[in-house]
């Protein structure tokens, strides 16, 4: 038998292993579980994500994982303080809002300009008037087919260089929930910034017809050093100095929910990825290092601190596999979106249909998950997430908001998106011809000058979720 058949018959041998593996544990499923209802939020830089590291360290170590340690990093931690809405006329009305994560303190006053969408040709098309007055901005829509929509931060940025003096962020999905999201990389914001529910929004909106609306924001919040760790070990037993895989996603979530969607569920399925292929390691033709990242949603802290750490070797870093909210309504709804590697996307759909289970891949620019430290240092990458049109909701769905709890997750969901993750990690680990080409910093300097956000990265001189 040729060396390749003996390999390509390996591979099997292991993939079947890990999916018997996955389809007959609860393991996945019961560690989401554990971390939402008993733990709780797992904020970044609390005792609670303090716990769950914790948690997920004794777990990897008894799913035989090598190396499991984690490695802690210091940063501003941001806790809210009471916060407070209103209209002052034409009405005198308190309005349902929660402050931003990295929102000053602020106690002011002034007019409010509905932004819409708040994209670029908004912005455009009230210049002039966004001076010295309240920004409000529709939050996350679904972009149609081959548009883009503008993230949060994006938004924000334009509300601040258009001189607002605050910026309120409304829901798009009906139901009181308040959405959240930082402002910023763990650092003060520039302008106080509050997120509304879409009945708050809509409230505005109406009473803009009428004429002028003013309104009142008061917020308090703390800012204090603290630290936070990322949760890491390896799966295989091949040789450290030669090539290997990173397979990673979050661990922590926001402070008003328990983030069992974002991303409890992609945390526990890249720990149930690792722990199936913990039981074929001694066959695994490469390495697979497993982190679990802190602080995602305060601006990629846990993948940044990460990446820069691990900066002398990532050339030798095949592939980064991120997963985050990989595991939204009925099972099967993976995909895989490359960041700055569109070559590879062909790549990845011959996987799917080698594996009999296809899942859509695309390649764009998205500077707003775990994968983008690696992207920006030129390792091919990619995040799985999925979608959920069942659900009726429109961008981040359940996602930022009180509302993502253990009940929108299913147990089959998680073990579709482990086996998913699992056999791509086995195929990126034994192929032979693997197509992926490192990039250089400078290089993806440029395709990022080139993206959507280049305006950004121009304007403000670093990228839109990166650490001072
Ligand atoms: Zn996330």
């Amino acid at each position: 038998m040729s060396e390749s058949s003996r390999k390509a018959e390996a591979l099997t041998r292991a993939e079947k292993a890990v999916l018997g593996e996955i389809w007959t544990s609860g393991e996945a499923y019961d560690n989401l579980v554990y971390l939402c209802d008993w733990i709780g939020n797992r904020w970044a830089g609390s005792e609670s994500e303090r716990q769950a590291a914790e948690y997920l360290l004794e777990k990897a170590r008894q799913y035989g994982l090598q190396d499991v340690t984690t490695q802690e990093f210091r940063h501003d931690g941001w806790t809210r303080g009471p916060v407070r809405l209103e209209v002052v006329s034409p009405v005198a009305r308190e309005v349902a809002a929660i402050a931003l994560p990295y929102s000053p303190p602020a106690d002011l006053e002034g007019e409010v300009v509905w932004v819409g969408q708040g994209e670029e040709e908004d912005f455009k098309r009230l210049e002039g008037q966004i001076a010295g007055k309240i920004v409000l901005s529709a939050a996350e829509a679904s972009p149609g087919a081959g548009q883009r929509s503008s993230h949060r931060r994006e938004k924000f940025a334009r509300a601040i260089a258009a001189g607002a003096i605050a910026f309120l962020f409304a829901n798009q999905n009906p139901g009181m929930m308040a959405i959240t999201g930082s402002l910023t990389a763990g650092f003060p914001a520039e302008i106080p910034g509050l997120g509304l529910p879409k009945e708050s929004g809509d409230y505005i909106v109406r009473l803009l017809k009428s004429g002028p609306v003013r309104l009142r924001i008061h917020v308090e919040a703390r800012f204090a050093p603290t630290s936070s760790l990322n949760v890491i070990g390896r799966v295989g037993t091949a040789s450290l100095d030669g090539p290997f895989l990173i397979v990673g996603g979050h661990y922590d979530a926001h402070d008003v929910a328990v983030g069992a969607l974002d991303n409890a569920a992609g945390a526990v399925v890249c720990l149930e990825a690792a722990r199936a292929l913990a039981t074929v390691a001694d066959d695994l033709p490469m390495p697979v290092r497993v982190v679990l990242f802190a602080c995602e949603e305060v601006g990629l802290l846990g993948a940044w601190h990460y990446a820069e750490q691990a900066k002398h070797e990532l050339d030798r870093c095949r592939f980064v596999l991120n997963i985050d909210t990989a595991a939204r309504g009925s099972p099967g709804n993976e995909n895989l979106n490359l960041c700055g590697f569109p070559d590879l996307v062909p790549y990845f759909e011959k996987v799917g249909q080698e594996m009999r289970y296809e899942f859509p891949v695309k390649d764009g620019l998205s500077a707003y998950a775990d994968h983008f430290p690696f992207a920006v240092a030129g390792v091919p990458n990619a995040t799985m997430g999925a979608t959920d049109a069942s659900s009726g909701l429109i961008g981040r769905g359940w996602g930022h908001t009180a509302a993502d709890t253990v009940d929108k997750v299913s147990p089959k969901a998680l073990q579709a998106s482990a086996a998913t993750a699992a056999r791509l990690l086995l195929r990126l680990a034994f192929e032979e011809n693997w197509p992926g080409q490192h990039r250089t910093r400078e290089e993806m300097a440029t395709t990022i000058a080139n993206s959507p956000i280049g305006w950004y990265v121009e304007k403000f001189g670093r990228y839109p979720f990166q650490p001072m």
